[in-house]
């Protein structure tokens, strides 16, 4: 963990300050809030300690896996279920379903900026050589926010429900209209591969639909301590996630 290349102020949540966070500041009235556009039941996930290697002792052996929340029964029981685990990542499943069966996936977009080539740290396998896959800098968390807005404006003239999301790294953007829902496999990749032809430091595993989870919005993201915060299209222009207190958590905050 402590190769990563961060930005002043961003760094892993212990897991004292997991379960602060998740016992007094996760807002479930928002998450409900953002899951209620959302047509049938929505499922959870969680990563415990893949990135940052900080877990609860009595979880060492799964800390690495991805674990599916989907016996709960409310929003309550889930903030329960994540107080047992104190993840360093919370999610949720873009695939919609009805009982069992999936009937279709929300799209969404994920600019991150490792993918983002750096003036200063150069491209993804450049960091990845110094074994700073994951790290990222304030330049980068700029231009990816650039990218976002760029991504948006694109959107813009195909969809009409979108969100952004700050991640804690970079930017997702969220399609919610009804059409999209029932995108083919073959439609995804498509849609991909154009935006990615465009310029766009998108991970295409995301959008075509091979990683259906997406981190939970209100969530706490455990490897730089940020809160992943919803935003609108004319707070991004502005939208500084190393000084702004709505994506500070209190155990930084002080
Ligand atoms: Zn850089």
């Amino acid at each position: 963990m402590f190769n990563y290349l961060m930005p002043e102020g961003m760094r892993p949540a212990t897991l004292e300050e997991r379960k602060e966070f998740y016992t007094s500041e996760f807002n479930l009235k928002k998450v409900a809030a953002w899951l209620h556009v959302r047509p049938g039941r929505t499922n959870f996930a969680v990563i415990i300690g893949r990135h940052t290697k900080i877990f609860p002792e009595e979880y060492r052996e799964d800390s690495d896996t991805t674990i599916i929340v989907d016996e709960y029964r409310d929003l309550r029981d889930v903030q329960r279920q994540v107080l047992d685990f104190l993840p360093e990542a919370a999610y949720y499943d873009r695939n919609v379903y009805v009982g069992n069966k999936k009937t279709g996936q929300e799209l969404a977009f994920d600019l991150d900026p490792e993918n983002i080539t750096c003036p200063i740290h150069g491209s993804l396998a450049d960091k990845l050589k110094r074994g700073q896959g994951l790290g990222f800098c304030a330049i980068e968390l700029d231009m990816v926010r650039q990218q976002a807005i760029d991504l948006y404006e694109h959107l813009e003239k195909e969809w009409s429900c979108l969100k952004i999301v700050y991640s804690g790294r970079g930017f997702h953007i969220h399609v919610f209209d009804a059409e999209s829902y029932g995108l083919t496999k073959k439609d995804r990749r498509e849609i991909a591969h154009d935006v990615k032809r465009r310029g766009f430091a998108i991970d295409e595993w995301v959008t075509t639909g091979e990683m259906r989870l997406i981190r939970l919005p209100y969530s706490l993201n455990g490897m730089v301590s940020r809160i992943v915060l919803p935003l609108e299209k004319n707070d991004l222009r502005r939208f500084d996630p190393i000084h702004d207190a709505r994506c500070i958590p209190r155990f930084l905050r002080g």
